[in-house]
């Protein structure tokens, strides 16, 4: 045996009062740094543990009812056209709930050409404080003004209010995750509706418009995708994924849908869809188009409240939390 093990024993064996007195004190440090050490792994399993349960699920928190309540603040304006008085004060809902959800509201005015002649169209753009200038954004849209009819009150319940309302409680959870929120950015389009039939010059004003300053600005490449809410309300919901649907897209939603439970309300619809996804697949951004197009009281007078139910909204918007958190950036 070597002389410093030989050294060691001897000391560690030693029946002296001194000797015991060390090798108390020695146990004692051992078990206070292994008590401190298991402490440590607790907390961090502990802390990592609540940070994945609180940080990582934002579709467990989506509430169908608080997107609910907005659709109703909205259709208690009574009808929304472009340029109206009452889309005005929608506008104002919008922003007022944005801002208190954390997010900065970006105004873009523009005037266009319609049948009825020059109309005056503001789409609401929604960005996160200090997003990062570099690193793909994900676009998540709505249409806030209702079809200008003449001969009916039509307060687009459904067509204009439940994905406008959805899109606020969606506004509220995303900016509890602030990694999250950074990456996205909240469209509400006006002037989606034509005022006749939609042609290449009448309908999605908005998004045609939204689309045309991406263009130009060539900053296309920004955006990794969008999802576009439109009738999402109906309490008998079926989302109808259009032939133009992005394949990727489409797999991934239908992926969500499957582990939400929910793959039940939603199918193929057997013919493309003009809305206003179009300009923004126009241009190069892949973006769906989450719509139940089988709804009997579609441009009445009958797109009421009644119609609506919040599981539905609940449905649609938790789908989506689920594709954003876990499918969008992988
Ligand atoms: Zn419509």
């Amino acid at each position: 045996m070597p002389n410093e093990k030989r050294r060691w024993r001897r000391w560690w064996q030693t029946d002296s009062f001194e000797g015991k007195l060390r090798r108390r004190g020695a146990l004692a440090l051992l078990v206070l740094v292994l008590v401190l050490v298991l402490v440590l792994v607790l907390v961090f399993v502990f802390f990592h543990g609540a940070r994945r349960e609180t940080h990582g699920q934002p579709w467990l928190e989506f509430s169908g009812e608080n997107a609910l309540a907005h659709v109703r603040a909205l259709v208690d304006l009574g009808p929304r056209p472009p340029d109206s008085a009452a889309i005005k004060k929608a506008r104002a809902y919008l922003r007022k709930n944005l801002e208190k959800f954390g997010w900065q509201v970006e105004e873009q005015a523009f005037t266009d050409e319609t049948p009825r002649g020059k109309v005056a169209f503001v789409n609401l753009i929604a960005h996160w404080p200090n997003e990062p200038r570099n690193g793909q954004r994900f676009l998540l849209c709505s249409h806030y003004d209702t079809k200008t009819f003449d001969s009916i009150t039509f307060v687009g319940a459904n067509d204009g209010g439940s994905s406008t309302g959805a899109l606020l409680e969606m506004a509220r959870v995303i900016g509890l995750h602030p990694d999250l929120a950074a990456r996205v950015d909240l469209v509400f389009f006006d002037g989606e509706e034509a005022y006749e039939n939609f042609t290449a010059t009448d309908g999605l004003y908005g998004s045609r418009y939204f689309a045309d300053q991406i263009r130009q600005s060539k900053t296309q490449k920004r955006y990794r995708g969008g999802i576009l809410w439109d009738m999402m309300g109906d309490r008998d919901l079926t989302i109808t994924l259009s032939t133009d649907s992005p394949e990727q897209l489409t797999r991934d939603i239908f992926t969500a849908a499957d582990a939400l439970n929910a793959r039940n309300h939603f199918t193929y619809f057997n013919n493309d869809i003009l809305d206003d996804q179009t300009p923004l697949n126009k241009i190069g951004i892949p973006t769906i188009d989450l719509i139940d197009f089988d709804y009997p009281p579609w441009h009445t007078a009958e797109d009421t409240m009644d119609k609506l139910s919040a599981e539905s909204l609940q449905t649609v918007g938790a789908v989506t939390a689920y594709y954003l958190a876990e499918m969008a950036f992988r």
